[in-house]
């Protein structure tokens, strides 16, 4: 039986710099600070630069960094925000965590990512009661920021983006988490920048934002022990900081290897009876995931599977048919099918060509079976 292969591979990210994670760890365990010290702070600007610049504050995880970054940017509860429901239910349980209520838009059919034409026609349904839009930066794809943005602009809505996917990704040469007003990361180990642990941060030009970012993540407290709003505990720790900080260095690189396997993908499956992912002009997507499309997922997926080939399905029932989330009345159809059809290939820096080729072959072979 050959090697299994995995979506995603933490244990592979680990041992690929094994060697200076451990020095970062002891370096932290011997420094004796252990939260909120000079490997966050450190981590924060590293990051802020990475983007060019402006602020991040690292947060407990993916889902408080969306959180926070809503409170921060002014939604209050009540509040609708506009988001897709073909993303992690993580999306919706941020908007629902602090009270606001998620209001889901349909997608586009070809790179799977949020409508414009379906969020103008929300925002001029729902005047005044939509405060914010979270774009989802699904598979490493960033979403049509300039059109979502003009909206907003107009219906006088904040932006936050959901960067959990999209790490280093581009848009017309500008990077995913820089066109909002803030942009939400997770850390969590399968992300392209992942830590050993959960993780997340929240990245702004905003001073205003961050700082009311950092009052947030601890309290309220601007000064110990003095909450001056209300406030929470989300905070990153000093090791997942400091090995962040080793993994940041190598996220470009890794980025590029995805986008050299992917490229493999697209040339080998190039004849094959199946959707392949689409590029949207201006785009460099950092390939999160590589989703393609099939009536016949279910059947391909467990035929890989049967042939030690992983793959995913992100994601499988989309947040407005979750028990949690359900809003019955309401249609998605082209979300729905994209549920319904999308298998997510593997795709991470641990994998060679030769895998690559080894999953293409099976898929043909599924193809003519
Ligand atoms: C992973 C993910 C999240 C949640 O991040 P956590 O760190 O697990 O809380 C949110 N949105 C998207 C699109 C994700 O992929």
């Amino acid at each position: 039986m050959s090697k299994p292969l995995l979506t995603a591979d933490p244990h592979a990210g680990f041992l690929a710099h094994a060697d200076e994670i451990r020095a970062a760890v002891d370096r932290v365990l011997a420094g004796g600070r252990y939260i909120l010290g000079p490997e966050v702070e450190a981590f924060e600007r590293e990051f802020a630069a990475y983007h060019g610049g402006g602020h991040a504050v690292g947060v407990a995880n993916g889902t408080e960094a969306l959180a926070l970054a809503l409170q921060a940017v002014g939604v209050k509860a009540g509040d609708g925000v506009v988001t897709v429901a073909n993303s992690a239910s993580a999306t919706a349980a941020a908007i629902q965590e602090i009270g606001a209520q998620p209001v889901f838009v349909e997608i586009e059919d070809d790179a799977m990512l949020m409508s414009p034409a379906a969020l103008e026609a929300v925002l001029a349904a729902q005047k005044g009661k939509v405060k914010a839009v979270v774009p989802v930066q699904l598979y490493g794809l960033p979403a049509a920021m300039p059109a979502i943005l003009a909206l907003a602009r107009r219906h006088g809505v904040k932006v936050v983006e959901d960067c959990a996917q999209a790490h280093g990704a581009t848009l017309d040469g500008r990077k995913a988490g820089t066109w909002g007003d803030a942009a939400a990361y997770s850390f969590y180990p399968t992300k392209n920048l992942g830590a050993l642990g959960d993780g997340g941060a929240v990245f702004t030009r905003d001073a205003a934002v961050a700082e009311q970012l950092r009052l947030l993540r601890q309290y309220g407290w601007r000064q110990r022990y003095v909450s001056e709003i209300p406030g929470r505990n989300s905070r990153l720790d000093e090791l997942q900081a400091a090995i962040l900080r080793v993994k940041l260095k190598y996220l470009d690189a890794e980025n590029a290897t995805r986008r050299t396997l992917a490229a493999r993908y697209l040339k080998i499956l190039a004849g094959a009876p199946l959707q392949l992912p689409v590029i949207p002009p201006g785009t460099e997507p950092v390939w999160h995931q590589f989703a393609v499309r099939t009536p016949r997922r279910d059947d391909l997926q467990a035929y890989l599977a049967a042939r030690e080939i992983h793959c995913g399905v992100l994601y499988p029932m989309p947040i407005h048919r979750q028990p949690a989330y359900a809003v019955p009345a309401l249609s998605l159809p082209v979300t729905e099918r994209a549920c319904a059809e999308v298998l997510c290939l593997p795709v991470h820096p641990a994998l060679a060509s030769g895998d690559i080729d080894r999953v293409g072959e099976e898929i043909l072979r599924w193809s003519r079976s």
